[in-house]
């Protein structure tokens, strides 16, 4: 009697236990930046949520043999534009499991959480677009033919009097207004791009900044000029977004340090490093290409670009096919209402080697189809910092694409606590790689090609890519939204 209840017993709890998980990541070797964790162990996931981390076997539903392999916290990417669904997927592959409009930010928060609302692969969200609302304020809509397969974003207005005038007083209160109603449908800070509004004046950018101190939201800003020529450095306007977060108290991301700073990006950390050391929120983030993309008949291409960025026409190639720019086509395409991206190659290898290693940046793609970082930023760190050069180990790589970007969006959503981590209770996006395979294929001749090296990928406990391959007909992405009153009913 006693062997059969103890049977009994036996067959209950094993069947309970099978049913314990969802999905077991077995064997792998789990990495957790913020505790340090490395070492080969089963994670346990349930219900979206990382359920349990054990050095003894769990059973689930699904067990998933990853030895060998690294089971990292999913990477977050704060600087994506492309957020269709063809860039969602080249972000999959490079590991990516939450990619977020801050840079910019989305012309109209709502349409936009509502177009993504069940329909996408990975997590977004977005900051409140300040170049969207001074375009609004001053009637003149944005670039409406945004066409994403050709890298183009709707998100840049054309170069003229919207972009390039002062904002009277009445027009400033306006454009906060908008800000605020952005905000409050979700927004999870205030994006700024003040090279394409070079109308906007110092006031005009400590009021924006004073209004995301009053909100409690940092400001992300492409900041309003590169190069070395006073007025008007790149050195001189990094001081202005340190002087506007230490006027203003609103913490301050300096977005693609390397393509505004270019040959002084070392010098430009060393301010952010400064500011930090003066007790400032200032963190910054770079990505690993010698080129940048915009569109040509943006404000950043104002009489003067030349200079600042010391190249010339032909350093401005056309995506896909590969075109350089002449002066009469540059003129042709600066004129023109219609947006052309062009990659613009004003950086060189060595510096962006010297910037990636930086203990102070973040890896952010500022992806979108056209430019290979879209899809191939984050393996492409893995490859050639970790693996070949050896200036970055795993885990300081893994810090860069996780930690740091959960922590800065920490300043504008409690949620953002769960994410970025391997650990028991935080949201089950997972990334497993190879590290010894991990690598972009992307190019500037082919720049969607899909990145290798990414075995699984989870987000939200719901496998998107599964041994190597795209799971069809899931759509597990969510919006990560900031403290708006409208924001709950959003999602
Ligand atoms: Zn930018």
């Amino acid at each position: 009697m006693r062997t059969l209840f103890s049977l009994f017993i036996l067959l209950v709890s094993s069947a309970l236990t099978a049913q314990q998980y969802d999905i077991v990541l077995e064997g792998g070797r789990v990495m957790d930046p913020e505790t340090g964790l490395d070492a080969v162990r089963n994670v346990g996931i349930r219900d979206g949520k990382i359920a349990s981390i054990s050095d003894q076997p769990l059973s689930g539903r699904r067990v998933i043999h990853v030895s060998g392999l690294v089971v990292a916290p999913g990477f977050i990417d704060l600087h994506q534009h492309g957020q269709e669904l063809a860039s969602q997927r080249v972000k999959a592959f490079d590991g990516v499991t939450t990619a977020l409009e801050m840079e910019i930010g989305v012309p109209d928060v709502r349409q936009f959480l509502k177009d993504m609302d069940r329909h996408a692969l990975i997590h977004y969200g977005t900051t409140a677009s300040h170049v969207a609302a001074r375009s609004l304020v001053f009637g003149a809509p944005l670039n409406s033919k945004a066409d994403p397969e050709n890298g183009l974003r709707g998100i840049l207005p054309k170069a003229g009097p919207a972009t390039d005038r002062p904002a009277t007083p009445e027009q400033i209160e306006r454009i906060k207004q908008r800000l605020r109603d952005e905000i409050d449908a979700g927004a999870l800070g205030i994006g700024m791009g003040i090279q394409y509004t070079p109308g906007a004046t110092r006031l005009e950018v400590i009021d924006m900044f004073r209004l995301a101190a009053e909100q409690k939201l940092p400001v992300y800003t492409h900041m309003r000029s590169f190069g070395r020529s006073e007025p008007g450095s790149a050195i001189e306007a990094t001081e202005e977004v340190i002087g506007a977060a230490a006027i203003s108290g609103a913490a301050l991301h300096i977005v693609h340090i390397n393509s505004t700073c270019l040959r002084d990006t070392l010098e430009c950390i060393s301010l952010v490093a400064g500011a930090r050391a003066r007790g400032l929120d200032v963190t910054t983030e770079a990505y690993p290409y010698i080129a940048g993309m915009t569109a040509v008949n943006s404000a950043l291409f104002n009489p003067g670009w030349r200079e600042k960025l010391g190249i010339d026409y032909g350093g401005l190639v056309i995506p896909n096919t590969g075109e350089h720019l002449t002066k009469d086509r540059f003129e042709e395409l600066h004129k023109s209402s219609e947006e052309q991206d062009v990659l613009v190659f004003a950086n060189t290898q060595e510096m962006i080697d010297a910037t990636i290693p930086n203990p102070l940046i973040m890896i952010a793609s500022d992806g979108a189809q056209g430019h290979p970082r879209n899809a191939g930023t984050y393996s492409r760190v893995l490859a050639q910092y970790v693996r070949e050069k050896k200036t970055l180990t795993l885990m300081e790589a893994l810090r860069k694409m996780t930690l740091m970007p959960a922590q800065m969006l920490e300043r504008s959503t409690p949620e953002a606590r769960r994410k970025g981590r391997i650990q028991e209770g935080a949201d089950a996006d997972i990334v497993v790689f190879d590290p010894q395979t991990i690598s972009d294929r992307s190019t500037f001749e082919k720049p969607m090609e899909p990145s290798i090296g990414v075995r699984e990928l989870l987000v939200g406990g719901t496998l998107v890519i599964d041994d190597g391959k795209m799971v069809e007909g899931v759509s597990p992405g969510r919006a990560v939204l900031g403290p708006g009153k409208g924001a709950a009913k959003s999602n």
